[in-house]
């Protein structure tokens, strides 16, 4: 067998879904649970309060939607858009790629912005279009704030200003799945309307919770949107929160405790300190890739990502077999280049819950 795992622990460096830390793994060692008893819709009103803190905001509306990022972006797509609608959505990588796929499936109006994958969402282009577009024609501006393919991380404050320069009302809708809980993320005061991630990144949780933030004026437009949308319709979930039973369908229980102590971890932590730990293994995993003598697949030191570097290796080496070779050799997983830059760059992931040795 060519893949298999090699003796030893195994090390997960790959960036998503990442190591869980052992107090959530035994958090989440329980049986299962009725989840309309009083105690899960309890746990549930404080956890909807606390996961805010994550998103860094006070007046958005959190959905733990029983999915992965996938879904959290149709989540984010269906309750605000109606088919037909015209967005701007930036082109920079693999997951913006899928984004944008599933926009256009979706039936949207998508002006695709590309940029060369290892830079960052080309704002003079978002720029000149909020200027041409009087009419507002714009309904939502889409735009992944870290892209986990390239390690390129966007400026989301830039976006607002230059929304708020053009006094442009489209929606901000970010995908954080590799920053939210790891890079500096800032819901309320960026103005974002739908913010997402997935419990398997920075949370070190396992897959399967899409957590969907929406503020005030995304809620405000899912009255009026028009996709259609039976799983992910925020409505549902809505019903149930103002009866105080929160469920719409069936909750992992275990996960629901794992989110518990995932957020505990971080409050003890706290998040700024997080947020301060990942920068900090960012700029070392920076250094030694340099000290090997390779390049880093981000073009410029604003775009660079503290959560996750795309290597790029010399043109004579396929990236592929490096990948192979450590998994099979020293039982170490390593992000695969993706797409247009498979075999030229491997990925190191370097979120969640991990210090200087792991
Ligand atoms: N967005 C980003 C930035 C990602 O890195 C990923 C997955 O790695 C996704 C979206 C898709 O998430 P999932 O695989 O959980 O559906």
């Amino acid at each position: 067998m060519d893949y298999v795992n090699g003796p030893g622990r195994h090390h997960l460096f790959v960036p998503g879904p990442v190591n869980i830390p052992e107090p959530v793994i035994r958090a989440m060692n329980r049986n299962n649970e009725d989840y309309r008893s009083p105690a899960i819709p309890a746990m549930t009103k404080v956890l909807l309060e606390d996961v805010k803190m994550i998103f860094k905001t006070t007046s958005g509306t959190p959905f733990l939607i029983p999915t992965t990022g996938t879904g959290a972006w149709e989540s984010a797509l269906t309750n605000t858009l109606s088919p037909g609608d015209r967005i701007v959505s930036f082109l920079i990588g693999q997951f913006s790629l899928l984004w944008i796929d599933q926009q256009q499936r979706l039936k949207f109006n998508v002006d695709v912005v590309e940029s060369d994958w290892g830079q960052g969402a080309n704002l003079e282009v978002l720029e000149a279009k909020l200027a041409e577009d009087r009419a507002h024609s714009i309904k939502a501006i889409c735009i992944v704030h870290n892209e986990t393919a390239t390690g390129v991380t966007n400026n989301l404050a830039k976006v607002r200003q230059l929304l708020d320069d053009y006094g442009h009302p489209a929606l901000l809708l970010v995908d954080g799945v590799s920053s939210i809980c790891a890079l500096d993320f800032r819901m309320d005061e960026w103005g974002v309307d739908v913010a997402l991630t997935g419990s398997q990144k920075a949370l070190s949780l396992p897959t399967g919770i899409g957590i969907v933030c929406a503020s005030p004026k995304a809620l405000e437009a899912s009255k009026s949107a028009k996709s259609v949308r039976v799983f992910f319709d925020w409505n549902d979930y809505l019903k149930f929160y103002k009866l105080g039973t929160y469920w719409p369908y069936t909750p992992s229980i275990q996960l629901l405790y794992g989110l518990r102590a995932a957020l505990d971890l971080i409050f003890e932590e706290g998040l700024d300190n997080v947020i301060a730990r990942h920068s900090r293994l960012g700029k070392a995993t920076r250094l030694a890739v340099e000290a090997w003598g390779l390049k880093n697949c981000t073009q410029k030191e604003e775009w660079y990502s503290d959560t996750v570097t795309a290597v790029l290796v010399p043109p004579y080496i396929d990236s592929t077999e490096i990948v192979k070779r450590a998994w099979k050799r020293y039982n170490l997983s390593l992000g695969l280049g993706l797409n247009k830059v498979a075999g030229k760059v491997f990925r190191i992931g370097h979120l969640g819950n991990l210090n200087e040795v792991l």
